[in-house]
């Protein structure tokens, strides 16, 4: 069967005069291939038709921004809660410091003196251990392992001065309670 020109006719969208437009529906009649074409050609138009519904846009960027806002208030939200948990770990820790201090701030002078002539005297002490240890290694101790050795030494060391720092300031504070 010739389906021309309906065919074309039909894939164009041709604007049809009504003496075509009576040729092609009498080919319809006969013809299933042209039939479908225009049936598709039909649904294809009808769904061009749908636009989507008014302020369909202006909604979907609303509801955009309003995730945005959402999404950053939460984020400070967050921010906010761990800048105050870490203010109240800080204060928390910190507090027992700052009361002793305000009570008995001779004392407490006193004892951070004494803790810096420690430290100062402790850090001599270990500065000459270490010197000794610089003299003495080199010959049997590969260099990285004495790099290790000595940044080990002194994390001990640190440590070590800051236990003492504690315990020796546990003592002032008994007494003066
Ligand atoms: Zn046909």
């Amino acid at each position: 069967m010739n389906h021309q020109p309906f065919e074309e006719w039909l894939l164009n969208d041709k604007n049809l005069t009504s003496t075509e437009k009576r040729d092609l529906n009498s080919h319809l009649r006969i013809c299933t291939h042209c039939t479908a074409l225009s049936a598709t050609g039909l649904a294809l138009r009808s769904a061009n038709v749908i636009a989507p519904a008014a302020g369909f846009s202006v909604r979907f960027q609303q509801r955009l921004a309003a995730q945005k806002i959402a999404e950053r208030r939460k984020k400070l939200w967050g921010m906010f809660v761990l800048t105050l948990s870490g203010l109240g770990l800080l204060g928390w820790f910190t507090a027992p410091f700052f009361y002793t201090f305000i009570t008995s701030p001779v004392e407490w002078i006193t004892v951070i003196i004494g803790y810096f002539l420690f430290a100062i005297t402790s850090l001599h002490a270990l500065t000459e251990v270490l010197a000794v240890f610089v003299r003495v290694a080199p010959g049997f101790i590969p260099p990285y392992a004495w790099m290790v050795l000595v940044s080990a030494l002194a994390g001990f060391g640190l440590l070590w001065i800051i236990s003492i720092w504690r315990f020796s300031n546990r003592a002032p504070r008994g007494v003066s309670a």
